[in-house]
């Protein structure tokens, strides 16, 4: 899509912050982020929003949601366990989704948010 700005980050064509690459996804860390850990996963592949996904895009959506955790533990938010089996840490997951869901850039992505009560003063 010639006018769609993380098509141009997934192009190398905008530079940005990577955190992780294969040949169908990038993450990479958002311009304005909301919490000490804010990243996006995208994949390189255009596609607008979650609504426009069908059976072909299946995998790819899996892909994404599996790679979540281990980014997410790299990245320093990540769930641990202590030896009494307390859970610490952790992340939230946010796809947003037209403009009643509050997408700004109309290429799929995955925002992984992370740090302590990231969702405390958002929306
Ligand atoms: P959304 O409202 O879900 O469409 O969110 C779009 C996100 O993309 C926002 O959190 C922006 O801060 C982020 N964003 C926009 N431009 C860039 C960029 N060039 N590099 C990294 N993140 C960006
Ligand atoms: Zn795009």
């Amino acid at each position: 899509m010639d006018n769609c700005i993380f098509c141009k980050i997934a192009a190398k064509i905008i530079p940005s912050s990577v955190v992780y690459e294969d040949d169908s996804l990038l993450a990479f860390k958002d311009i304005h982020p909301a919490a000490p850990v804010h990243f996006l996963i995208i994949p390189k592949a255009h596609v607008s929003t979650l609504s426009d996904c069908d059976d072909e895009h299946v995998a790819m959506l899996g892909e994404m949601m599996r790679l979540v955790p281990k980014l997410a533990a790299e990245q320093g938010c990540g769930v641990t366990r202590d030896a009494q089996g307390g859970v610490t840490g952790g992340y939230k997951t946010q796809i947003n989704t037209g403009p009643d869901g509050g997408q700004e850039v109309y290429h799929l992505h995955l925002h992984v948010i992370g740090g302590p009560h990231p969702w405390r003063g958002q929306k």
